[in-house]
């Protein structure tokens, strides 16, 4: 589940929210602040006020979670830091309510980022059984810890107040947390659309192709899981002033338990869920604690759990997207009857002897794009105009080294993969690299982008030694690739993967996002994309969900993606594959195209015709080692490359030899 969606794609500048839903909802929200101490009996008021407390630490939860897709089962240690030092700051040193606010953010932050550190290496259950292992850390800490005030935990420190006014009733207490809430839900949503916060949903998709474009997600995990332990060290500030002691049981296993809960019945895809859930868990609670007694006779405390345990269990089972896939879907539904009310053929189209069908377009307007319901063949026939290219970045003049590799090896156990390879890829040329089967082409791109390490040789990119970093070390300098098997960023549409690749041109990070301080920068990314995919004759497909595209389509957008990323040297693995005729001949003369304009390119291809019509240089892998470089002419030519390979087959040889030759 990810927040990148269609709807999410579209950019924004300012605070507040430019999209009607969500200024609406946030409209409301702010009406039911303003009337619930009016309306709410006291009971309700009570759930109110714990709602807003723990809607913080699960709006934190849901960006960690359904935004940088990690499972946090220890988010009850950051609430309790928040709230311990809050309360500490308050009674111990005496110190005004802002301040030791500020304090039990912040101690809440350091210490996610101290523990994140070393624990976001982690992936997946791994994480998640170290987050667990930290929230017991923690809670045995206090419980044991003088300073904590052990079992007993810290108390009397008074009660907050807002202009001399104390806040001493729920009513006063909900409408000084609500907007809090309301602040942290904006900044939040803002973060989703964001550029940091679009790189997020897109590791979330694929981390390698993310990290292939420039995004470094480990650095990018650390802070989102920095920022989610902010919102829950403020819940627990909330927390410690509404309850007035803090003590052991707000670390406990149960918390967290709870707030994953919240997070997974509003639905991982939604912050607005997070708040919900919060909402319905508070009820929730309140009616086991009543229920379970009533069934158990003598259980309390923990006995919760199960309560808890159980309703998480039906949730996923029944409802795995939560309360927001619920109205997703509803919602859904209600527009798609609109549309079909709105598409009704009129009596007098009916008597015209009209099908009543609405005229659908293959190709969406594009300027020389040919008429509804042409193929992709028919399309490239018509406008047989080579392709627009992007910009091109040229750092190294044409015929120097760009890449040089040296003495690549790769073993797998016994399995040598990729035998002490030597390369000098010079600027400004395509080099194929060819081999059968098994060879070790994509063993040699994946060492030379940084997908996996070398054990021995080095890689030099632009004069930098580059072997055994994280891909986006490379893509910050300008190595960007496509895939053999696609990486597509399949929550997004097609110009949201686009727009990815503009990642390494951006600058705003995740503060810039969460106060939609990005200025003009995002929309002029977008529109570079939008002008890509037009370029590639994919402008028509730019609003689809990325996953719905033919195979072939999916290709061109990868490539397109690469593209956008103004790559010095572009590797494409395999872009061939799975193509039309018309959609390889388009790549070709793009390919060509982008050569003349001065970009370098590695081509991976099984098309070998295609490759010597095009490379200018040609290097043969077998059995993991180079047995040809040369141009396409000679290396055709070279006996050790018919026989290698093409089979020992002599007249299997011959054969392809001529088809080679005839394509050439
Ligand atoms: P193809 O054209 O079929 O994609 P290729 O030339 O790209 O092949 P590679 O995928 O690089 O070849 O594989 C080279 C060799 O390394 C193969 O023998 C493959 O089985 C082996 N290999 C690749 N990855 C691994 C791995 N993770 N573990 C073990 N062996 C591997």
């Amino acid at each position: 589940m990810s927040y990148l969606n269609k709807a999410a794609m579209r950019s924004k500048t300012g605070f507040w929210p430019n999209n009607r839903g969500t200024i609406l909802g946030i409209a409301a929200f702010a009406v039911v602040i303003a009337i619930v101490p009016f309306t709410a009996s006291s009971s309700m008021m009570n759930i109110a006020v714990f709602s807003m407390i723990f809607a913080l630490p699960a709006i934190g939860l849901s960006l960690l979670m359904g935004l940088a897709g990690q499972v946090s089962l220890g988010q009850a240690a950051f609430f309790a830091i928040g709230a311990y030092t809050h309360a500490i700051l308050l009674q111990k040193f005496e110190m005004p309510g802002p301040v030791a606010a500020v304090g039990g953010v912040v101690a809440a932050m350091l210490a996610a980022l101290l523990v994140g550190l070393p624990m976001l290496r982690l992936r997946g259950h791994y994480l998640a059984l170290a987050t667990l292992g930290l929230g017991f850390i923690v809670m045995i800490a206090v419980r044991e810890w003088e300073f904590t005030g052990r079992t007993t935990g810290i108390y009397g420190y008074g009660r907050p107040e807002v202009f001399g006014i104390p806040i001493d009733n729920n009513g006063l207490f909900f409408w000084f947390v609500a907007p809090f809430v309301l602040i942290g839900l904006v900044l939040a949503l803002n973060l989703t659309r964001s550029r940091a916060g679009r790189a997020l949903s897109a590791v979330n998709d694929s981390e390698l192709a993310a990290e292939s474009l420039g995004v470094n997600t480990y650095a990018l995990r650390v802070k989102v899981f920095t920022l989610s332990a902010g919102f829950a060290g403020l819940g627990g500030v909330f927390y410690a002033y509404q309850v007035q002691i803090v003590s052991p049981q707000v670390a406990e296993f149960h918390v967290s338990v709870e707030l994953l809960l919240m997070v997974v019945i509003g639905g991982l895809g939604s912050v607005w869920g997070a708040v919900a859930g919060a909402f319905i868990v508070e009820l929730l609670s309140e009616g086991l604690r009543d229920l379970i007694p009533a069934i158990i006779p003598g259980a309390t405390g923990e006995v919760q759990l199960i309560g808890y345990g159980l309703v998480l269990i039906l949730v996923i089972i029944l409802l795995p997207g939560g309360l927001y896939q619920v109205v997703k879907t509803a919602w859904a539904a209600i527009t798609r009857r609109r549309a079909d009310a709105a598409a009704k053929p009129s009596p007098a189209e009916t008597a015209d002897g009209g099908s009543g069908d609405v005229p659908t377009r293959a190709f969406g307007g594009l300027p020389g794009e040919p008429p509804a319901g042409a193929s992709l063949d028919e399309a490239t026939d018509a406008a047989a105009s080579a392709p627009r290219i992007p910009t091109v970045s040229t750092p190294v003049a044409a015929g120097e080294p760009i890449l040089v590799v040296s003495g690549l090896t790769k073993r797998y156990g016994g399995v040598v993969a990729v035998d002490g390879v030597n390369l000098t890829v010079p600027a400004g040329q395509i080099m194929g690299l060819i081999g059968p089967n098994g060879a070790g082409k994509t063993t040699c791109f994946n060492m030379i982008t940084g997908a996996i390490a070398p054990t021995s040789g080095t890689v030099r990119f632009l004069g930098e030694e580059i072997q055994g970093r994280k891909p986006h070390v490379g893509a910050e300098a300008g190595l960007t690739r496509t895939f053999q098997n696609l990486q597509v960023f399949s929550s997004t549409d097609v110009v949201g993967n686009v727009y990815m690749g503009r990642y390494r041109k951006g600058r705003a990070g995740i503060l810039r996002g969460m106060f939609g301080l990005q200025g003009r920068e995002q929309y002029a990314h977008e529109e570079i994309a939008r002008d890509i995919l037009d370029s590639m004759r994919l402008g028509d497909v730019a609003g689809l969900a990325a996953g719905d595209l033919p195979f072939g389509r999916q290709r061109m957008m990868e490539v397109c993606r690469a593209l956008a990323a103004e790559p010095a040297l572009l590797l494409l693995d395999e872009p061939m594959a799975g193509l039309s005729g018309s959609e390889r001949e388009l790549l070709a003369q793009l390919l060509r195209a982008l050569r003349d304009a001065g970009l370098t390119i590695v081509l991976v291809e099984h098309d070998v015709a295609q490759v010597m019509a095009l490379a200018d240089s040609v290097a043969v892998l077998d059995d993991g080692v180079l047995i040809a470089h040369g141009d396409p002419e000679s290396v055709r030519n070279d006996p050790a490359v018919i026989v290698a390979y093409l089979g020992t087959d002599a007249e299997e040889a011959e054969a392809e030899l001529k088809e080679l030759e005839e394509h050439a």
